[in-house]
């Protein structure tokens, strides 16, 4: 009888053992032993407890994936990337509404920024090491987005029919000299939108107006083609000389097509109004979505990318410059010299963006 009871204790100490074993594996955990099942599970389940962040990007560089992969063995945090089109991810951003799984915009325009600021679809990014990373006018008034790589628009000359002595500032551009012999894509495309814009900051609506209306009479055909098209056309004897993002040179000069990288060997880069207003730069930034669901890990990413290690890979792998100004640009973009920059406020380039199409549509710059 005695063995009996013994025996009985034992098979339910056993029984209340493999319970509250079990118990540790259900929903009845305490928040101690989530939060540690959370650091060790490696499982898919264990990493949405980790947190993800989740981005809507329009670039599209190995480099840019390079870096979500290091942010998540920093962090465990998982970024999921949605790309496509500037416009379709921010009208997409519209659509899902408070819906939305996108907790950041990536797009290669601060024009474009704005424009997904002014429709309401991103909030402000309050994060002292994101302010100190980046300085003031690389960044939204309100911080909704930050810059993360900068590129100059700059004159692109033929080496052999142009001597740089002879190029000075986007004005002179206008110059009858130069007629037949520019080069430069459609209006329809952002950069030139927010060339524009920068002009109706600098110098008022009627210069800015003047200036398109004399390129667009100074220009070698109908504008066709992106940046690097220009360039080619340039060294097909087309025109003496393009308007043209600075990377682009830098991708055609360690592009593996030997034709491009002959043309980016027969062009020079020409910075201008170094004695004026500036060479005009524009940025690839970074807004955190009005409806982020996941804003902490969203700051925590926008951070690292603005942070020094992250900002040498971005400026190395597509030839643009850092955005932090701790750090240096490539080599490459070093041997084109130092410029001096426009020093207005990025966010300008949103406000006057409808401003700069009216004026490109009245001039009839296509
Ligand atoms: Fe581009």
């Amino acid at each position: 009888m005695k063995k009996l009871f013994s025996l009985t204790i034992l098979i339910l100490v056993v029984l209340l053992s493999v319970g509250l074993l079990a118990g540790c594996t259900g929903d009845q955990q305490s928040n101690a032993d989530s939060q540690e099942n959370a650091l060790n599970d490696s499982e898919p389940e264990g990493n949405a407890e980790k947190g993800v962040v989740n981005l809507y990007t329009n670039r599209h560089y190995d480099a840019d994936q390079q870096l979500f992969d290091a942010f998540t063995d920093e962090t465990g945090i998982e970024v999921n990337v949605v790309k496509g089109g500037a416009d379709e991810l921010i009208e997409r951003l519209a659509t899902e509404g408070q819906d939305t799984e996108a907790d950041l915009l990536i797009t290669a325009d601060a024009g474009r920024l704005s424009r997904a600021k002014e429709q309401g679809l991103l909030q402000s990014i309050e994060s002292e090491v994101v302010s100190n990373n980046i300085p003031e006018n690389l960044r939204d008034k309100d911080n909704h987005w930050v810059g993360l790589t900068v590129r100059g628009r700059v004159i692109v000359y033929s080496k052999d029919r142009v001597n740089p002595s002879e190029l000075s500032t986007y004005e002179d551009l206008i110059n009858p000299k130069w007629n037949g012999k520019i080069l430069v894509r459609s209006s329809s495309n952002i950069y030139n939108q927010s060339l524009l814009a920068s002009f109706i900051e600098l110098n008022g609506r009627d210069a800015a107006k003047e200036w398109a209306k004399g390129v667009s009479v100074n220009m070698a055909r109908d504008p066709k083609g992106n940046d690097r098209a220009q360039a080619t056309a340039v060294a097909a004897g087309i025109g003496d000389i393009a308007i043209m993002n600075t990377y682009y040179i830098g991708n055609m000069l360690n592009s593996s097509n030997p034709e491009e990288v002959k043309v980016a060997k027969s062009v020079g880069v020409f910075f201008p109004n170094q004695d004026t207003t500036g060479t005009h730069i524009n940025v690839s930034g970074i807004g955190l979505t009005k409806h982020a669901k996941n804003k902490e890990n969203a700051v925590k990413l926008i951070e690292f990318l603005t942070g020094e290690q992250a900002q040498e890979l971005f400026a190395q792998a597509n030839y643009e410059y850092p955005a932090n100004s701790k750090v240096e640009p490539s080599d490459l973009i070093k041997s084109w010299g130092d410029f001096k920059p426009q020093s207005l406020q990025l966010s300008k380039l949103g406000e006057y963006n409808e401003e700069a199409m009216k004026i490109f549509n009245e001039i009839g710059w296509k």
